[in-house]
């Protein structure tokens, strides 16, 4: 799958392939990306404003402003089914 990344501080976002996200906790929910934003919290990774206090490791999967469909869910998710589409 395609995401974004700072790949370093003060330098260009980069667009990278990385492997398909699986559960791996019984509460874990996979989301199929529909749509992100952008907002301030991704430009202050991006300057390494937070570097020290968020331990941000680099390359970074930027992005938490999302919306999507299930994908997969954890054996312990019953709240939520994966999306028919
Ligand atoms: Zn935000």
């Amino acid at each position: 799958m395609r995401c974004i990344q700072v790949v370093g501080y003060h330098r260009n976002l980069e667009m990278t392939e990385i492997p398909i996200p699986i559960p791996t906790d019984p509460y874990d929910v996979v989301i199929k990306i529909g749509g992100a934003g952008v907002c301030r919290t991704a430009l202050h990774i991006l300057e390494g404003q937070w570097a020290e206090k968020s331990r941000v490791q680099l390359p970074y999967t930027i992005g938490h402003e999302n919306a999507g469909w299930v994908y997969a869910i954890g054996s312990a998710v019953t709240n939520v089914q994966r999306a028919t589409r």
